[in-house]
């Protein structure tokens, strides 16, 4: 959709560097009227950033693109980071790094929360946190189904706690229901506390930052109900930590129509959460690309319904959509 138009209707851009052809300095001439705060990507999922980094690879292309983008903009709209954090393709291609599907398989996009990746993590966002940004957009924070992670670590970790052998795979873990609740517990542990422990570090550098954490609201894994299990996603836990920002269906990209049942069922997922039924605490929503004006007006009345704060979208999908649907709807 004409990004103007968005914006007029007071829609929020995520501006991924990669998708527009146009120089921090253009871009801010062309559009700097119509905004008052801007999602920039500066870690995609290729793990390769936009700024210039001592921690992670910077991208050849646009590697400097934050700070020349932050130069001319601090003083006229507000920019907000959105960091990816397990979706890390350059990251995963090291095996001390990468997540591992059940029965061995090494994934080519996703890294494991494990220690070193959260202090990997830490470290880039500190280095973002020096930069005059409002807040902090976190991203891609999530398994990539419910075969992940089964990586030696976490294997280890958790025949441990279970008293298993260290030996077991997903198939062991769904014969068992107890087994099964406390590997989805631990498992949302394990991502609420990577969370948790970015926030603080953010903070000890620059304590005023806002921070969100994007969750997926999918269909296909009945919003809110299979979450966890799924993304390992609990919504209760990250919205302590974080401000959220709803992704509205990420990886099936067709709006229901206002008032139907899917529609109803989307909308009471949030609504009636526990995270939002007695706070005043207002989510976001973001929709990747928004297509036209039936797209637009379903997606404002999602936000009315829920009294969403804002919505955000990056007018395209991310690089190697296809693929990352693939996975993230795979069994
Ligand atoms: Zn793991």
């Amino acid at each position: 959709m004409d990004l103007r138009e968005l914006l007029v209707n007071n829609l929020n851009l995520i501006l991924d560097p990669t998708a527009i052809n146009m120089k921090p300095s253009q871009f801010i001439a062309e559009y700097g009227g119509n905004l008052s705060k801007i999602g920039l990507v500066v870690k995609p999922p290729s793990g390769r950033v936009f700024y210039d980094s001592s921690t992670a690879p910077k991208d050849p292309v646009h590697g400097n693109f934050l700070n020349e983008f932050i130069k001319i903009s601090s003083d006229i709209f507000d920019v907000y980071a959105v960091v990816n954090t397990l979706l890390d393709n350059y990251m995963a291609e090291d095996p001390k790094y990468s997540s591992v599907k059940s029965g061995g398989q090494i994934s080519a996009t996703h890294i494991c929360p494990s220690e070193m990746t959260v202090n990997y993590l830490a470290k880039i966002l500190e280095e973002v946190a020096q930069y005059p940004v409002k807040g902090v957009i976190l991203a891609g924070n999530t398994f990539t189904n419910r075969n992940y992670c089964f990586c030696d670590n976490c294997k280890a970790e958790f025949s441990q706690i279970a008293g298993i052998p260290a030996s077991f795979d997903f198939n062991r873990i769904q014969a068992d229901r107890d087994l099964q609740s406390k590997w989805l517990m631990w498992r949302a542990d394990k991502l609420s506390s990577m969370i948790t422990t970015l926030v603080e570090r953010l903070r000890k550098v620059n304590e005023k930052l806002e921070v969100y954490s994007e969750i997926y609201l999918e269909p296909a894994v009945n919003y809110t109900e299979n979450l966890e299990l799924e993304y390992g996603q609990n919504v209760e836990s990250i919205s302590r930590a974080t401000k959220i920002v709803f992704n509205i269906h990420p990886w099936t990209p067709i709006l229901p129509e206002v008032n139907t049942t899917e529609y109803n069922r989307l909308t009471s997922s949030i609504s009636k959460s526990e995270s939002f039924k007695h706070r005043d605490v207002k989510p976001a929503l973001l929709y990747w690309n928004i297509t036209g004006e039936d797209e637009l007006n379903i997606i404002k009345s999602i936000a009315d319904k829920i009294s969403a704060e804002e919505i955000y979208t990056y007018n395209c999908y991310l690089s190697g959509y296809n693929q990352l649907r693939e996975l993230h709807l795979g069994r």
